[in-house]
């Protein structure tokens, strides 16, 4: 049995576009899991730290057979080996790859809170995902779309810097 996942990836060092095209190619080379698809690279303005550079994101669609905290083992397994190092809180990194969605499971562990906590809160996150699956439903059974309301609002507003498209899908 599979279960449909969706990943966040994010870098914002050490050549960050170049960054997101290893991880990709790697999570397609990753037993257990199939790589479905990718979403286009955007650029977005850093979240925390402002003396950051801007970040790459993408967003990832995967099958997997492996449970979620080996899944998060293998992610992290992925980022140490592109040389991911941990510098502050919210800081800059080579490499970030987060589980947002693991099937319609809702997890809170010590190690693993699914939908991601702060996915809701997140413009790169919530928009490369409406490009992949406009038609997602979330686990507490609202639309994708519905979630991405205030972060839509935000931007037309101003009040949050809009996305910047930088590279379309990778080929995969
Ligand atoms: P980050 O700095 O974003 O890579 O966060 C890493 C920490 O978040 C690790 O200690 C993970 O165990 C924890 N974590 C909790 N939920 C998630 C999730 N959905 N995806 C990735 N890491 C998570």
């Amino acid at each position: 049995m599979t279960t449909l996942c969706y990943l966040g990836l994010g870098a914002n060092i050490d050549n960050p576009v170049q960054q997101l095209l290893t991880a990709v190619t790697t999570l397609a080379a990753l037993p257990g899991i199939q790589l479905e698809q990718v979403s286009s690279l955007y650029g977005s303005k850093p979240v925390g730290p402002q003396d950051q550079p801007d970040y790459v994101n993408a967003v990832a669609c995967i099958r997997t057979c492996l449970a979620p905290l080996a899944l998060l083992d293998n992610l992290q397994q992925l980022e140490r080996d592109q040389g991911r190092v941990k510098l502050r809180h919210w800081g800059e990194r080579c490499i970030d790859v987060d589980i947002l969605l693991y099937g319609d499971e809702v997890i809170s562990s010590e190690r693993l809170t699914v939908p991601h906590s702060q996915m809701a809160l997140r413009s790169f996150v919530l928009l490369p995902l409406m490009e992949i699956a406009p038609a997602l439903n979330m686990p507490d059974g609202r639309p994708l779309s519905a979630w991405a309301t205030k972060v839509l609002a935000d931007i037309q507003s101003g009040k949050e810097a809009p996305l910047v498209p930088l590279l379309p899908p990778p080929v995969i």
